[in-house]
C-alpha cells in the first residue's frame, strides 16, 4: 500500500510517501528553525501560519517526487498529536481534506510512535523491546510486548531532555536549537564540571532534568557574578554526562527487567554524539542489540508518520474524519486493538 503522510506537529512541515510501511518514496521536511531561532524558541502563532504556507506546495511536491498519482494512494496518514494545537490543526485539515476528495481512509497517529517506528524504516523490530524516546517534549521509556502496543513505564517528571538542552544552550548564549551545540562543545572539551545525577527512587524508570538544569544556570550566574570566565566546555560536558549516565543506565535496567530483545533509541535527542556513543558502548558489553535511526529519522518528519500509521492500516483501524488534533494525545491509548 501508498501512505502519504503529513507532519506538522511542531516547527518543521513534512510531508512523505511510504510503501508498505518500510520505503520511503520521498520525505520532505521543511524546517522553520530560521524563523524561529531570532525569537530564542518555538512562536506557535507563527509556526503555523508558516505551516499554512508550505503545506498544499509540499503535498503537491512529495507525490511528484515519489513518482505516484493521487489516485493511487491507499491512505492519507496525519500526526494527530501530541504537539502544539495550532501547528497539528493545519496538517490535519489538510489530511482531512485530501481523504474526503480522494475518498480513501484517514489514519490519526501518535507523534511519539512516529518516533519509534523510524526505526522501522531501517531495521528490523523484535519483540518485546524497548523504547528510549528522547526528544524536545518527552523524555519516557517505552515497552513493546507486541507490534503497534505501547506500555510507558518511565517518563519525565519535569522538563523533557531536548527542553533541558535547549535552557542549558541559551543561557551559555547558544541560538535555538541549542542541543546540538552543547552536544559539540561537551565532545571537544577537556575538563569537566562534575554535576548531581538524579536517580529519583532507586526502582524508577522515571527522570528528572529540572534540577541539573537548575545547578547549570547557578554556575553560570556564580561565574558572572564574580566576573569570572566560565569554561563553558567543561559546564556543557558535566550536563552532558549527568544526563547520558541517567539514561543509559535506566534504560538498560528496563532491558534486562523487560526481557526486551533489542533497545530503540528515538527522537531528535537521539541525535546526540555523546548519548549515542555511550549507549553503544553499554550495549555491547551487555550484549543487547541497539537500533538507532539515522540522523534524519530523528528529528521530527512525515516518514517516520507513515511507518506507524501502517501499524493501523495493517488493523484496518482507520480513524473518523471529524477527528480532532489532540495536544495531549495518549500513547498507550494509541495501540493496535485485537
Ligand atoms: P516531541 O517529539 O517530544 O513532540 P519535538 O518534536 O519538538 O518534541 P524533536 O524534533 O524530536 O522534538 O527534537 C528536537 C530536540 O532535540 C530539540 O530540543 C533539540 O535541541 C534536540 N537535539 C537535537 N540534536 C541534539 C543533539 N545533538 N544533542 C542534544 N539535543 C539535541
Ligand atoms: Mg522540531
Ligand atoms: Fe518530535
Amino acid at each position: 500500500e501508498l501512505i502519504l503522510a503529513v507532519e506538522t506537529s511542531c516547527d518543521e512541515t513534512s510531508v512523505a510517501v511510504i510503501r508498505g510501511g518500510k520505503e520511503i518514496l520521498c520525505n520532505l521536511v521543511s524546517s522553520q528553525i530560521e524563523t524561529h531561532e531570532k525569537y530564542g524558541g518555538v512562536v506557535p502563532e507563527i509556526a503555523s501560519r508558516q505551516h499554512v504556507e508550505s503545506i498544499t506546495l509540499m503535498i503537491e511536491q512529495a507525490v511528484q517526487e515519489a513518482g505516484v498519482t493521487l489516485e493511487e494512494l491507499s491512505a492519507i496518514a496525519v500526526t494527530q498529536g501530541p504537539g502544539l494545537v495550532g501547528s497539528l490543526l493545519v496538517g490535519v485539515i489538510a489530511a482531512k481534506t485530501l481523504a474526503m476528495a480522494l475518498d480513501i481512509p484517514l489514519i490519526g497517529t501518535h507523534h511519539i510512535a512516529g518516533h519509534i517506528y523510524a526505526n522501522q524504516l531501517v531495521h528490523e523490530l523484535v519483540y518485546p523491546c524497548v523504547a528510549l524516546v528522547v526528544s524536545g517534549g518527552h523524555t519516557e521509556l517505552v515497552v513493546l510486548e507486541r507490534e503497534g502496543v505501547f506500555r510507558i513505564i518511565g517518563r519525565t517528571r519535569d522538563d523533557a531532555v531536548g527542553e533541558a538542552y535547549d535552557k542549558v544552550a541559551r543561557a551559555l548564549k547558544f541560538p535555538y536549537p541549542g542541543g546540538p551545540h552543547v552536544d559539540r562543545l561537551a565532545g571537544e572539551a577537556e575538563e569537566e564540571i562534575e554535576l548531581p545525577r538524579a536517580w529519583l527512587e532507586p526502582d524508577s524508570y522515571d527522570f528528572s532534568f529540572s534540577g541539573l538544569k537548575s545547578a547549570v544556570l547557578a554556575a553560570i550566574n556564580q561565574a558572572n557574578m564574580k566576573g569570572l570566565t566560565l569554561d563553558k566546555g567543561a559546564l556543557a560536558r558535566g550536563f552532558q554526562n549527568s544526563v547520558i549516565e541517567v539514561l543509559v543506565t535506566k534504560a538498560l535496567r528496563a532491558v534486562h527487567a523487560e526481557g526486551a530483545k533489542q533497545l530503540l533509541l528515538c527522537g531528535g535527542v537521539a541525535a546526540n554524539k555523546g548519548l549515542r556513543t555511550a549507549l553503544a558502548a553499554r550495549c555491547e558489553s551487555e550484549q543487547v542489540p541497539l537500533l538507532v535511526p539515522p540522523m534524519s529519522l530523528c528529528s521530527d518528519n512525515a516518514a517516520m508518520i507513515g511507518a506507524a500509521a501502517h501499524l493501523k492500516w495493517k488493523h484496518a483501524a482507520f480513524t473518523s474524519l471529524d477527528m480532532k488534533a489532540e495536544p495531549s494525545f495518549s500513547l498507550e491509548g494509541w495501540s493496535v486493538q485485537s
